[in-house]
């Protein structure tokens, strides 16, 4: 079926889009969340399982204490009410994924409710509410074998690994936001990234997408203005921030498609496909009703002592907003050039080269220019274009020092990026360092004035800006390595110039 698709100006002009985001974070403990089995990401398929997670009768779980603080840490950062008491619930299904046939979760009592996060998008505040933070244990991950799609469809048979199964996974539901306009992706973007620095700045998790130790499931609806939400679909499958922004506007075009032609949407789960961009339907959405919670009867209630809260919230580090509005003053930085630190990815790296030493204009000089562009050219993130902060401020010393000037700092940074050690070991190696002696430069310069009489009169008649032409004839014969300044003087001082 090929439909042509609105354009998405013509849709956000005709339709109101609500969204929705439900966030799901593989907790960082040592252990599951019901048993002492690793939680390591990798190892030999049902190697990290025992009676608990296999759910084996007459097996008891207990409620790891690690992941209930890391949940409540989590629920104080986003602004939440913390629950003084709370249940575990059994989330009955009969997906093979979990060996018990259910999955403790928390259903009408989460753990955490009702906060907020504050996001950033283009300058402007927008205030994401915080529905409910709850705990639960993951899934087993299913693997289809023998189908070309991966689906079950055409498999011929399926295999499970359960070493995912029990790991500690916490679940942060957004309340419904409307009012973003044409907003609307790039919102739901910030939100999930947001959430990641501060779930890192936290320490809860180490917050992978492409590792699925931070998942993010997309709620997307339209309405005409003044109507009621329209029904939504809930987009499962988006690995990555930029594919978070691509599925919601993907989903807007699509729904407004089908209301443009009279249809109507089918409350489902859809899957977001990386290479085309699109989704496509998956099975329809299970009502709570299906899964048939109850209260789990094995493990005791949550009643988190309130001086053990207050003095998690006490100590509760400085969250990102707050650190990059710090920052951005420290730096002397103005509002628009923060945004390309942040849109580069660079805040944390132009940190670090700084307390390794450098100035904030030097670090960020590096960073958005010669590194980011490698980084842009090479496809990689910024931290790992190949050069750490503290070999930046050591090359950035090496120029303060008047060792290498910016083009030579340039070749000993591709030096570095290329694994050829520190960028003193790369200036030494490849024999970079800039000459100032003025003894090893004297020769060149008489050489350039011998070569160029024309010139040399010209600066003898006092037409001192004629220099530059001999300066360059030195730094060609000295391969771009003389100290240019020095170069000048000579010149200046052998032909009895005043500079
Ligand atoms: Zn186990």
């Amino acid at each position: 079926m090929t439909t042509t698709l609105p354009a998405y100006d013509e849709v956000v002009a005709r339709y109101e889009p609500v969204i929705g985001l439900e966030t799901h974070v593989e907790l960082g403990t040592n252990t599951k969340m019901f048993c002492g089995c690793p939680t390591d990401f990798g190892g030999e398929p049902n190697t990290r399982v025992c009676p608990v997670c296999l759910g084996l009768p007459g097996s008891l779980p207990v409620a790891n204490k690690a992941a209930i603080e890391a949940t409540i840490r989590i629920g104080l950062a986003l602004n939440c009410s913390i629950a003084e008491w709370s249940r575990f619930a059994r989330k009955n299904y009969f997906y093979p994924d979990m060996p018990k046939d259910f999955q403790i979760s928390q259903y009408d009592e989460p753990l955490c409710f009702d906060g907020y996060l504050d996001v950033e998008v283009n300058g402007e505040l927008v205030r994401i509410g915080i529905e409910r933070v709850h705990l639960e244990e993951d899934t087993g991950k299913t693997l289809h074998v023998g189908g070309a799609t991966g689906r079950i469809h055409g498999a011929t048979e399926s295999l499970v690994d359960y070493n995912r199964a029990g790991i500690p996974l916490v679940e942060i539901v957004t309340k419904p936001v409307p009012g973003t306009g044409a907003l609307a992706p790039e919102v739901a973007r910030a939100y999930v990234t947001e959430l990641r620095d501060v779930l890192r700045t936290l320490g809860v998790s180490d917050v992978r997408m492409e590792e699925g130790s931070l998942r993010c499931d997309v709620n997307t609806s339209l309405n005409l203005p003044g109507e009621e939400w329209g029904t939504r679909t809930e987009t499962k499958n988006v690995n990555s921030l930029r594919s978070v922004e691509r599925a919601v506007r993907s989903e807007m075009l699509r729904q407004a498609s089908v209301l443009d032609a009279g249809g109507k949407i089918t409350q489902e789960t859809r899957h977001f496909h990386e290479d085309t961009g699109d989704t496509t339907p998956g099975r329809s959405k299970e009502t709570a009703t299906d899964y048939r919670y109850f209260p789990e009867p094995d493990l005791v209630p949550l009643a988190p002592d309130p001086a053990w809260v207050a003095e998690l919230k006490a100590a509760l580090p400085e969250l990102p907003r707050l650190h990059r509005r710090r920052l951005q003053e420290q730096w002397g930085l103005s509002d628009l050039d923060m945004q390309s630190v942040l849109n580069a990815g660079a805040v944390e790296l132009i940190e670090a080269t700084v307390a390794a030493g450098a100035t904030p204009a030097a670090a960020r000089k590096w960073w958005l220019g010669e590194l980011s562009r490698r980084a842009n050219e090479t496809g990689v993130e910024l931290a790992d274009v190949g050069a750490t902060p503290e070999q930046v401020a050591e090359l950035q010393g090496l120029v303060d020092a008047g060792k290498l000037n910016d083009k030579l700092a340039r070749t000993v940074l591709e030096g570095v990026v290329a694994g050829e050690g520190s960028p003193t070991d790369v200036m030494t190696n490849r024999n970079l360092e800039v000459v100032s002696d003025t003894g090893a430069l004297t020769a060149a310069v008489d050489e350039a004035i011998a070569a160029n009489p024309d010139v040399a009169d010209k600066i003898r008649s006092g037409k001192v800006a004629a220099a530059g032409a001999l300066v360059g004839a030195v730094m060609k014969t000295t391969r771009g390595q003389a100290d240019a300044k020095t170069v000048r003087e000579l010149i200046l001082e052998r032909l009895g110039a005043q500079g």
